[in-house]
């Protein structure tokens, strides 16, 4: 069933997954309507204020907002050290955009380092917020330039072969966009460096939401790319119960429509890496008949993973990847600022039960942000994905958690998480806890466990 939007219902942008896909392509043509003259449009959004909040390090994000702001005829307030903002005095990214978001301005870009921080900044703001990079989560605007740029570049995104090599585990950009591609169909062919694989929580999305059908195999065929090591390939609307890392061994690809590159997020490392064998493509590399036709794409910065000899080759899109972000997030801006309409159905909400947890269970990824930023004012949130065993995503980074035992709200009675007794507990009763002890400190485990 489509589902009408509210005209006073604000919409964000802080995963791929809040534009659906007719949305994504009418901001194309919207883009493409923008890019032929970005002079044009300087009294669409007048007296419309952007506040650019980053607490993490940008170029290209930062300034392709605030040109788009800029030419679409609004203005701009920025924040941009989180060093001389309130938050180094202890002030909460939710009490930040709530005053910002409170006749400061009316609209926010955030970028953070904590996963799942512009879902926070959403639902505390009462303007639309936009994710310009929580951690090494998500980045869907990223995202938007990319597609946007492979949408013109070949005419469609649906059936094409794209080769995503690099850190992948943790580059935001990849994870929104191997989402996108999966939803639209392309399929994807990882090539990581060695250590830095996708991250199983990024597939298993892939999996569950769209029915993307992932397999691991061995990597012999484009190992000139990397020091040798497995490939996944994704692939859309197959079959996909039993397919998750079956062990294959690849067919040869014929052709790859598109490279993306990308740099190892030093930044992000948990521990030291030998990365003198990180990838690097160079116009050498690209001389085999198969990539003929391949484009290079990087989210840009580059540090060595693309040679500078590359840059006049027509192959080479980066730089356009990156020109064409000021379009894009102006018809972004415009969309979500309520400018213009997009003749598109909304994005399916799913109907998935949530939970949230006042006493149990915690989110186990130390980069989300009800374990960092959030843990004074957020309580962990939860899609039931399963019941039994059951099998729980965390709302803001999208972890899955598996939690071993199962609770009454009212008896108190604990149950082991396969149990039938568990199941029958209606969700909205349900306590999730790790352990026995973690129950035990709840005050769980009256009843003997079953
Ligand atoms: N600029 C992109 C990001 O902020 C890519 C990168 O930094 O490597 O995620």
């Amino acid at each position: 069933m489509v589902r009408e939007r509210m005209d006073d219902e604000k919409r964000d942008f802080v995963s791929i997954d809040d534009l659906g896909n007719e949305e994504i392509l009418g901001l194309f043509r919207l883009a493409d309507a923008y890019d032929e003259d970005l002079r044009a449009w300087a009294s669409q959004c007048t007296g419309s204020i952007l506040a650019t909040l980053f607490f993490e390090p940008s170029t290209r994000t930062r300034l392709s907002f605030e040109s788009a702001m800029q030419r679409l005829g609004g203005s701009i307030i920025s924040a941009n050290d989180g060093e001389v903002m309130s938050a180094a005095k202890g002030e909460s990214l939710a009490d930040t955009v709530r005053v910002v978001g409170g006749r400061y301005a009316d609209i926010i870009v955030l970028r953070h380092p904590h996963e799942g921080a512009a879902r926070v900044a959403s639902r505390f703001a009462d303007v639309p917020v936009i994710n310009g990079g929580d951690g090494a989560h998500e980045h869907p605007t990223q995202t938007l330039c990319d597609l946007y740029t492979l949408w013109k570049e070949k005419g469609r995104i649906d059936g094409i072969e794209v080769l995503l090599a690099g850190d992948l585990k943790y580059s935001r950009t990849v994870h929104s966009l191997a989402y996108a591609l999966a939803r639209f169909g392309a399929s994807l062919v990882c090539v990581p460096f060695p250590g830095l694989e996708i991250p199983k929580s990024v597939l298993e999305r892939m999996q569950r939401d769209w029915g993307a059908d992932v397999t691991r195999g061995e990597f012999s065929d484009i190992s000139g790319l990397t020091p040798g090591k497995d490939a996944v390939y994704v692939t859309p609307h197959k079959p996909h119960q039993e397919s998750l890392f079956t062990q294959i061994t690849p067919p040869a690809r014929e052709k790859i429509d598109a490279i993306y590159m990308t740099r190892l997020q030093k930044e992000r490392l948990e521990r030291d890496l030998d990365s003198k064998d990180y990838p690097s493509i160079d116009s050498e590399f690209l001389k085999e008949t198969r990539f003929r036709d391949t484009r290079v794409m990087h989210p840009l910065p580059r540090v060595d993973e693309i040679s500078y000899d590359l840059d006049q080759d027509p192959r080479a899109i980066y730089f356009r990847q990156a020109a064409l972000g000021v379009p894009i997030r102006m018809a972004l801006l415009a969309f979500l600022l309520g400018v213009v309409k997009l003749d598109a159905p909304l994005p399916e909400r799913s109907s998935r039960p949530v939970y949230r947890s006042d006493a149990g269970i915690n989110c186990a990824n130390p980069a989300c942000v009800t374990n960092g930023e959030g843990h004074r004012y957020l309580a962990p949130e939860f899609t039931i994905l399963r019941d039994s065993p059951p099998l729980l995503r965390c709302v803001y980074c999208d972890l899955e958690v598996s939690p071993s035992l199962v609770g009454h709200v009212a008896s108190k009675k604990l149950h082991r998480g396969n149990a039938a007794e568990a199941k029958r507990i209606l969700p909205e009763r349900r306590v999730y806890f790790e352990d026995e002890g973690q129950a035990d400190s709840a005050g769980f485990g009256t009843g003997a466990t079953s």
